[in-house]
């Protein structure tokens, strides 16, 4: 298959993005599939801060990543992102919806998706990514995802690359990425 799902191509661009030593962002931790593929892709001289409100979330990712040192587990909102990183960084990773075999109802909401982009984008260097896989199938889904397609939509073409990668004949609402890339400032 030559067009990559969307979950191999969010990884593919982190690879192409993300180099040893560099500071990232898993903004939702989830069972820590993400966090662990950023540990790997930063080395032990950098340093991945991954957030969930949910305990069996960081108790799920805190196992999968026992052999790094260099993450920190954050159980607390990704919303509060700027009260705990400070370090300029080189990609944020958004897995939007709720925890696969967990608690349904628990999901990710506009409001603290938005603040969470928001502070994302003020950390983030010079040619970095900030990717969000939106998911709309489940109930609070579809208002997320007009929220967050609406904030994309308008963030000014000077200073944001941003690309919408979409399978567009799938049924059941598929998963999407929404990638921004930071511009270089011009001198
Ligand atoms: N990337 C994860 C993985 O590899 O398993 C899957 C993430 S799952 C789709 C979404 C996660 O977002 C859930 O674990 C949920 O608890 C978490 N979440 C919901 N609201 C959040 C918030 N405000 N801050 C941080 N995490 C949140």
């Amino acid at each position: 298959m030559t067009l990559q799902r969307v979950l191999p191509f969010t990884k593919s661009l982190l690879e192409q993005t993300v180099q040893p030593g560099d500071v990232v962002i898993d903004a939702t931790a989830g069972n820590g599939h993400d966090t662990h593929f950023l540990a790997g892709l930063t080395g032990a001289g950098g340093k991945v801060f991954a957030f969930d409100i949910q305990q069996d979330a960081i108790d799920a990712t805190r196992k999968r990543v026992e052999a790094f040192n260099h993450v920190e587990l954050v159980h607390d909102s990704h919303a509060k992102i700027s009260e705990y990183v400070s370090e300029p960084i080189s990609a944020a990773v958004f897995n939007l919806g709720y925890l696969p075999k967990g608690d349904h109802s628990i999901i990710t909401k506009a409001q603290s998706t938005l603040a969470a982009m928001e502070q994302c984008l003020s950390l983030l260097k010079e040619q970095g990514l900030l990717l969000v896989v939106i998911y709309s199938g489940h109930d609070g889904g579809s208002e997320e995802r007009d929220a967050v397609m609406a904030f994309v939509q308008n963030l000014p073409q000077v200073s944001y690359d941003v690309l919408k990668y979409e399978f567009i004949n799938q049924r059941h609402s598929p998963p999407f990425l929404v990638a921004i890339e930071k511009k270089k400032s011009k001198k």
